[in-house]
Formats: C-alpha cells, sequence, structure tokens
C-alpha cells in the first residue's frame, strides 16, 4: 500500500472542496496539502453546471431569507465574485444577468414592497419594478399577446450586477489557481473513493481502494456522502439526511435573465425560477421542483445503501416526516412533485406554474430536461425533531470536519471554507496571511467589469 501524509487532506473536489484547498494553498503556512475525488474530474456532482440552478444569490430577492440571512449572504457572494472577476478566465466564471423576483397578486405584491423598504438600504441596485419597468427588463413576463397581463404584479430587482456562476468552471479555477502555488505540495488524487476515515494516534487515516492516506487535519466535503463518513466515525449521529432531488426544463429563450417567484414560508425551496443556462444559449431553464428520493447522488442508484445508511430511520425522524406530510401546503406539494415526474402529468402540471412567470409558454415549449438538476441533501436534526434548510456542518473538535451543503452551498462554497480554514489553522497551529487574504477576497468591487444584458463580460475596451 503507497501512502502519502497530509497537513489538510479534503475530500471532494466540488466547488466547496476546492474552494478550501484554493484557500488553504494561498492563504496559509500550510505545506501539504492533499483533495481526493471519486469522479475523474472536480466538480462531477451538484457543483456540475448542468445540475444547479447556477445562481449566485445575493439575498436580496430570495424571499425566505430574512435581512440577516441576506447580508450573510451578500458577504459570501462578494468574496466569490472578488475572486471569480480577478480571474484571466472570468467570463466563464461570472456572468451578468438581470434578476428580479416577482410578486403575483395583491398579497404577494404587498409584501415585496415591503422588503424593499427593509432591504434597499442595504442593496443599492435594488429597485421596485411596477408592470412597465418589467416590460421594459423581461416583455415575456408582463406582457401578453402584445398588452399587459391582466393580474397585478411587480417586482424587485437589478439589471447590472453579477448574477450567475458556472460552480464547475469555478471548481476548475480554484484547482489550477492552488496548483500554481510552487513552494507547497500540493496534490489532487481523483478516481480514489474514500472507504472509510480512522484516528490513530491523532492522525487520520483515510482508506481508498489502493491507497491509505494519512493527515493531521481532514474536511470531509462529499455533499450527502459526508454524513455517511461522519457516522462512520461515530460523529453527527444525532442527524439523518433527506435528499431532495430538483429537475428542469428547456424552453425556448423567453427570459433575457433570471425571474424568481415569491416563495411559501412552509417550503423554502418550492418556488421555481426560470434562468438562462449559461452553457446553453438560446434556451431558458425552469425549475428546480423537489422530490425526495432515496438516493444520495442524483441518477446513481448504487448511492441508495449510503442514502439509507445515512438516513436511520427511527421514531423521532418519522416524527419529523410526519409533521411536514400533516402540513397541507407540504402535502400537496410532495405530491405535486410525484407527479412532477411522470411524463405527459408532469409538462401540464409545470406548464401551470411556469406561466406564473411567462403567461404566454405554451405546452409545446416545455421539454423536460434529462440529466439535470443534482440532489439538495438536506439534514434531520433528530434531537430538535426539525428539517435544517441550509448548510450543515460537523466539527468534531479534533480537527475533522463534516460538511453537507444544500443550497445556497455554490454561493458560500468561499464563505464556508474560510470557517473551515479557522478552525483547521488553528487546530494545527498555523497561521493565516489575514492582509492578503483581506485585500484579495473581502475588498469592495474594486474589478469591476462591464457587461451587456446577455451574460457576456465586456473588456474595457468592449465597453467603450
Ligand atoms: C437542484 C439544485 C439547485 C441548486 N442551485 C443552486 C444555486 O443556484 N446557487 C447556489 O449557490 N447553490 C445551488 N445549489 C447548491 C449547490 O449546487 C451545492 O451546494 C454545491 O454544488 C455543493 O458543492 P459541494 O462541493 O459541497 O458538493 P458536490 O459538488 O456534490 O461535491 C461533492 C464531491 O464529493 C465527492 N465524493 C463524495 N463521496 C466521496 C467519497 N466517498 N470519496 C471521494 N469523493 C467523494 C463527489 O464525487 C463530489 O465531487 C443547488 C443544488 C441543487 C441540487
Amino acid at each position: 500500500m503507497k501512502t502519502h501524509e497530509y497537513d489538510l487532506l479534503i475530500i471532494g473536489a466540488g466547488v466547496s472542496g476546492t474552494a478550501l484547498l484554493y484557500l488553504a494553498s494561498r492563504y496559509t503556512d500550510l505545506k501539504r496539502i492533499g483533495i481526493i475525488d471519486k469522479y475523474a474530474a472536480p466538480a462531477r456532482v451538484n457543483s456540475l453546471s448542468s445540475n444547479n440552478s447556477q445562481t449566485l444569490h445575493c439575498g436580496d430577492i430570495e424571499t425566505n431569507y430574512t435581512l440577516d440571512k441576506a447580508l450573510k449572504v451578500q458577504r459570501a457572494a462578494n468574496m466569490l465574485k472578488n475572486y471569480a472577476v480577478g480571474q484571466a478566465d472570468a467570463h466563464h466564471i461570472i456572468f451578468k444577468y438581470p434578476k428580479m423576483v416577482l410578486g403575483v397578486g395583491e398579497a404577494e405584491c404587498r409584501q415585496l414592497r415591503e422588503r424593499f423598504e427593509t432591504f434597499s438600504p442595504h442593496y443599492p441596485n435594488l429597485k421596485l419594478l411596477d408592470k412597465k419597468a418589467i416590460a421594459r427588463i423581461e416583455p415575456a413576463v408582463a406582457m401578453v399577446d402584445g398588452g399587459f397581463r391582466d393580474d397585478e404584479i411587480v417586482a424587485l430587482g437589478a439589471t447590472d450586477e453579477y448574477t450567475a456562476v458556472n460552480y464547475e468552471a469555478l471548481s476548475s479555477s480554484f484547482v489550477r489557481q492552488a496548483q500554481s502555488v510552487t513552494d507547497k505540495q500540493i496534490d489532487m488524487h481523483l478516481d480514489e473513493y474514500v472507504k472509510h476515515i480512522k484516528i490513530d494516534d491523532e492522525r487520520f487515516l483515510i482508506e481508498t481502494r489502493y491507497t491509505c492516506y494519512q493527515a493531521r487535519a481532514i474536511v470531509v466535503c462529499a455533499g450527502g456522502h459526508s454524513l455517511k463518513l461522519a457516522h462512520d466515525l461515530g460523529y453527527g449521529l444525532h442527524y439523518s439526511c433527506l435528499p431532495v432531488a430538483g429537475s428542469y426544463y428547456f424552453t425556448p429563450a423567453v427570459l433575457k435573465g433570471k425571474v424568481y417567484t415569491v416563495q411559501n414560508d412552509a417550503l423554502p425551496f418550492a418556488a421555481i425560477h426560470g434562468d438562462p443556462d449559461v452553457l446553453v444559449p438560446g434556451k431558458t431553464r425552469f425549475g428546480p421542483t423537489a422530490l425526495v428520493l432515496p438516493i444520495l447522488e442524483r441518477y446513481n442508484i448504487r448511492t441508495m445503501p449510503d442514502f439509507l445508511q445515512v438516513f436511520r430511520f427511527d421514531k423521532r425522524v418519522a416524527k419529523v416526516l410526519l409533521d411536514l406530510i400533516r402540513n397541507r401546503d407540504i402535502r400537496n406539494y410532495m405530491l405535486k412533485n410525484i407527479l412532477f415526474e411522470i411524463p405527459l402529468v408532469r409538462k401540464w402540471l409545470f406548464l401551470k406554474d411556469a406561466r406564473i412567470i411567462v403567461p404566454s409558454l405554451r405546452f409545446r415549449d416545455l421539454k423536460f430536461a434529462h440529466n439535470v438538476g443534482g440532489i439538495r441533501p438536506q439534514l434531520i436534526d433528530k434531537d430538535h425533531q426539525k428539517l435544517l434548510l441550509g448548510e450543515a456542518k460537523i466539527d468534531t473538535g479534533i480537527g475533522a470536519i463534516f460538511n453537507m451543503t444544500p443550497s445556497p452551498g455554490g454561493t458560500s462554497c468561499l464563505e464556508n471554507a474560510e470557517i473551515d480554514l479557522r478552525t483547521i489553522v488553528q487546530h494545527l497551529g498555523a497561521h493565516i496571511d489575514e492582509e492578503a487574504f483581506k485585500q484579495d477576497l473581502l475588498g469592495e468591487d474594486h474589478r469591476h467589469t462591464d457587461t451587456d444584458f446577455t451574460g457576456r463580460i465586456l473588456s474595457g475596451e468592449d465597453a467603450a
């Protein structure tokens, strides 16, 4: 058996793991850093460009975020933006499109007007848009058959912001930048499936099929599989995992940018949105749906045993599931999402939801997006008997951290990596170059570039 020894070993080369690889290589004095993934390239699971909505969440148009949560996400989004716009290939990573959240009907319009009062001081680009203003940005949202739609609509939106990210390209960029650091050992091991993690004499032993890696500290960023590896080590046993898959539909390019809808508080990931797909020009992608599936990785049935291992079904999990089903909104929503997977029926049902955004959409415009959409590993906290909605972290306090990252895990990759980095650096007695970190990632938008509304970044000459 070969052995490799690291100060820090990261398991999982999605956007979370590669962000940490980048931060640890660039901003610490750790000398030996490794990253392992079971696939042949980084970002093949939820960070794959087709498996998520590619949104850079800033908090202003996500109506399920309170101001506190929104400002936290805004900081994370700014870190990502500061990194991305500084890259030579920024135009492959980050994109500008108009964005808005659409309120339909009196109650939602009132809610958005109130939100504008609270949020606009913190979001200077945010505008309250009436029907005419919406029509100027997104004609298909405000107009039907050449006239304005009849129902009351209002939107909150911005037209000159970075709103989309190719998280797959971002992951590759993090790896490239990490590997360009020359005075350190930065290793990437692909096609290596981590089977077990053990602790031996204050070191972690990470076993794959042919190799036993040793590390002084580990951070596991393996999506739902993080929980499985944590359970193996005896941590996080009070968590169960509920995998929520998301599917999408393509239509012709009816939207210029991202159009979100108002979330139902009981169902924070339920409202669909329409988005350009950064890799599929000429189309709009609507979704995601939300379907609970007994697998940890979309389109990978071999992850079913892993799901059964992390589900840890018992009375407390049953109670959380029963509470969810007892809520009429959630029950109906779950049923609808089961129907969303049945060919033909699903198109009619989905059309009804998509028409809230674009009233003139026709049945024949919708095409189910096959092999698109990942799985959000939502955790159930058995001790408090509730479903957790954001990212979750198990910090063992002994130099091992396990991350489970549903939405907005792409947006918060650098901020989440920063949290882990600080914990690991303290554990190992290492140091962070705070000055460089702050200057590169926490600065204001000092490298602003102009873009047109197609998402293409315009260079200085183009813009002039
Ligand atoms: C439908 C959907 C829409 C979303 N939309 C957005 C959005 O618009 N904006 C946003 O910010 N976020 C969004 N998210 C969330 C975002 O996609 C994820 O939070 C993010 O991609 C998670 O990255 P990760 O690196 O933690 O996990 P992943 O990208 O899933 O990477 C985990 C890695 O671990 C590896 N791995 C797993 N087990 C092992 C093992 N045993 N050994 C070795 N390697 C292993 C896998 O191969 C994989 O590469 C969305 C998610 C979904 C599902």
